[in-house]
């Protein structure tokens, strides 16, 4: 049987524990991933929700940003929920002009998309590549995808129904290769089936690689 992978998570703030007790739950090693010496030695790595500009500073504080953007230029296959997302997009709407991007999806976000007044909400959505029906997902001062390029799958989109407004049909989950984002938390329901894809992935970039 194939060992069960290593997986990070980016410890430098936000709901690491939630991630690091899903990707277990989903057959993961979790570690986190604070250090040049730890990232190098994953095979698949969380961005975790949290603040976007505060992740940013840190990443750069620890030395972690040009390392980490190597490691997914090499084909590391990364998730990113919330915060996370907004991390991995090529550019940033309502960004702070200092924060960093890790490039790691052909994508633009708007940060904090769905507007003031509504900080949270949740709803069940159907995900791409998720089976037994819809994900429940929730949504904490989330960023949504305004533009997606030629290489980036669509996961999953706001349902167009009368309550969603200027949200309808934006889109909130993606895959580009083997780099995923949601703009939601699977974190925080107790169900793990989008680590689970992630996971699957993280096995298969193993297996690839023993094959060379
Ligand atoms: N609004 C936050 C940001 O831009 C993301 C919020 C979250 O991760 N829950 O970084």
């Amino acid at each position: 049987m194939q060992r069960r992978p290593e997986v990070g998570v980016l410890a430098v703030q936000g709901d690491v524990a939630e991630h690091a007790a899903m990707l277990d739950r989903a057959g993961a090693r979790a570690r986190p991933v604070r250090r040049v010496a730890e990232l190098a030695d994953v095979d698949g790595l969380v961005l975790p929700g949290g603040e976007s500009t505060t992740m940013s500073r840190l990443l750069a504080s620890f030395g972690l940003l040009d390392p980490l953007r190597e490691r997914i230029r090499d084909g590391l296959p990364v998730y990113g929920s919330c915060a996370g997302l907004v991390l991995l997009a090529r550019r940033v709407y309502d960004g702070r002009p200092d924060q960093h991007q890790l490039d790691g999806l052909d994508v633009v976000v708007r940060r904090n998309a769905f507007g003031r007044q509504v900080d949270s909400f949740e709803t069940d959505l159907e995900v791409r590549g998720v089976d037994d029906g819809p994900v429940h997902a929730v949504f904490i001062r989330a960023p949504w995808v305004e533009k997606a390029g030629a290489d980036v799958e669509v996961l999953a989109r706001i349902p167009d129904t009368a309550e969603a407004g200027a949200a309808a049909d934006r889109i909130v989950a993606v895959r580009q290769g083997r780099v995923f984002a949601t703009a939601f938390h699977p974190e925080l329901t107790g169900d793990e089936r989008l680590h689970r894809l992630f996971v699957r992935n993280v096995r298969s970039r193993v297996r690839e690689l023993e094959e060379r």
